[in-house]
């Protein structure tokens, strides 16, 4: 007897295609699984006996075991292994199969494999899936990009795995194309923010000499107000947790060089070529890039000199002070980040809806927050918004954290505490703020050398002059 066909298909079989694998079996979906190593197929099957998952040696057998049209979503190595896949499915598959590439491509690369698919009649979705091995397994947020009649085939299941909040599911259909892997990688880097800014928060709280107990404490009050978060929670968590064999604390013996894994610097070259400013993620993704540099920080420290970064101060003032600069810096951050989304967005003719993204992003993913509510409520009263920064909530919560956030940033300058993401955050609020900037020097040192010409504030816009500089030798 020749078993029913499977409702969706996955192939790789790492952490994250086993558990969204379970996910998917676990709403009601017959799921067949491929691995390029066999090994893993068997095993895992192995390891699930009772549960609707066939194994499947052959790539052959494994796309005549599904359903039409076929759902196939890959979880492979992001980059040269999605492509080798491809090709492998492609004589295998028929008109209106859909695969899905739900790995961390970059959206160029999702791009290029639409317009590789779209004329051979298959159907392709580049969907971002956050949320690491928890997310995959119980609910993650999911970004997927390609046609609407596409993710109209995919929605059901998409809904039924994603994770769920105020019984919303944490996914939507973010745009054509690459926009789905597009809007995943600004996501990561906004986690990079998120948590480089976390990190700052915890050098400034040990400088003042809390302990990891009590630095756990405060990070569990601030969970339970503006700043609940995924990240806020696991740092609380991570900061108390002691090593069996040392007793001592885990985080203090593990070493301070930061890994990571290409989506902050890919999240960076967009941002430039856009000519959009994300200081505070730029800070987070250099802070890592020197966080590796260890031996040659080791060997400066004790060539250039500066203050012992010990922090004389009161310390529940302090804790206050640091919770208002971390909420003030993370708003930045996200204004940022969504300025990027929007500008990349019209150019690309996306139609992204920056207040649905907010919303999905509230659960399964790592930057799972409660204020991204904000930003969701702000941009259904304006979807036109320019700046987050602007939006009425976060105005009062910038205008009423800056005195704090001041003191946090001159405190840790004063004592020779490396703050980069909450002294880029704030030199972004204060330029914003400023109506003018030294900008007319820099305009007359470009007219000086080049005569590139500037404008004046006492003529009409529009009108271009250039000063007969003095010449220098
Ligand atoms: P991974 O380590 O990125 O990739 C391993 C999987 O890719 C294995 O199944 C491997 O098969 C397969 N593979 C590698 N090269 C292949 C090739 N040339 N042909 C066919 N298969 C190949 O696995 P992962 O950590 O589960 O991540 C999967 C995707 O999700 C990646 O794009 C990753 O960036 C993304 N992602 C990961 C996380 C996370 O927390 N790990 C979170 C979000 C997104 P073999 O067993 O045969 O080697």
């Amino acid at each position: 007897m020749t078993a029913a066909p499977s409702d969706f298909g996955l192939i790789g079989l790492a952490v994250m295609g086993q558990n969204l694998v379970l996910n998917v079996e676990s709403r009601g979906f017959a799921v067949s699984v491929y691995n390029r190593t066999p090994a893993a197929t068997e095993a895992f099957v192995a390891a699930h006996p009772g549960k609707r998952i066939t194994g499947h040696a052959s790539l052959t057998a494994f796309v005549q075991s599904l359903s039409r049209p076929r759902r196939v979503m890959l979880m492979v190595k992001a980059g040269a292994a999605v492509d080798a896949v491809i090709e492998q499915l492609i004589p295998l598959l028929e008109q209106d199969d859909i695969i899905i590439d739900g790995g961390n491509s970059l959206y160029t690369d999702t791009e290029r494999r639409d317009a590789w698919l779209t004329p051979l009649g298959l159907r392709f979705i580049g969907a971002g899936v956050s949320g690491g091995e928890e997310g995959a397994r119980k609910g993650p947020s999911i970004m997927p990009g390609g046609p609407a009649s596409t993710w109209a085939a995919m929605r059901p299941v998409f809904e039924a795995i994603a994770a769920q909040v105020d019984g919303q599911p944490c996914v939507v259909h973010i745009g054509p194309g690459g926009a789905g892997h597009y809007v995943k990688m600004i996501h990561n880097g906004i986690e990079y923010g998120d948590m480089q800014l976390i990190c700052e928060a915890y050098a400034l709280l040990q400088a003042a000499g809390l302990s990891n107990a009590r630095m756990a404490a405060v990070f569990d009050q601030w969970n339970q107000g503006e700043l609940q978060s995924y990240l806020i929670q696991i740092t609380a968590r991570a900061l108390e947790q002691v090593d069996a064999e040392t007793g001592r604390h885990v985080v203090d013996l593990i070493l301070d060089k930061a890994g990571q894994k290409g989506t902050g610097q890919w999240t960076q070259l967009n941002a430039a070529e856009n000519a959009v400013v994300i200081s505070t993620i730029n800070a987070a993704v250099e802070a890592r890039v020197l966080s590796s540099q260890k031996d040659q920080r080791v060997a400066a420290s004790g060539q250039l000199q500066g203050p012992a970064g010990r922090l004389e101060v009161d310390a529940e003032r302090l804790i206050t002070q640091v919770h208002d600069a971390l909420f003030a810096s993370k708003i930045v951050s996200y204004a940022q980040g969504l300025d990027l989304m929007r500008t990349m967005g019209a150019k690309k003719g996306w139609g992204l809806d920056l207040g649905a993204i907010a919303g999905i992003w509230r659960g399964g993913c790592i930057i799972r927050a409660q204020f991204l509510r904000h930003i969701t409520a702000a941009y259904q009263a304006d979807p036109g918004l320019q700046n987050l920064m602007l939006a009425p909530y976060f105005q009062t919560v910038l205008n009423r954290s800056q005195a704090a956030w001041r003191q946090v940033v001159a405190q840790a300058v004063s004592a020779g505490i490396p703050v980069p993401a909450f002294g880029a955050s704030l030199a972004y609020f204060d330029s914003l703020r400023s109506a003018r900037l030294p900008a007319n020097l820099l305009q007359a040192q470009r007219d000086f050398f080049g005569a590139h010409t500037y404008e004046r504030i006492d003529k009409p816009a529009g009108q271009w002059f250039h000063t007969a500089w003095p010449e220098v030798i």
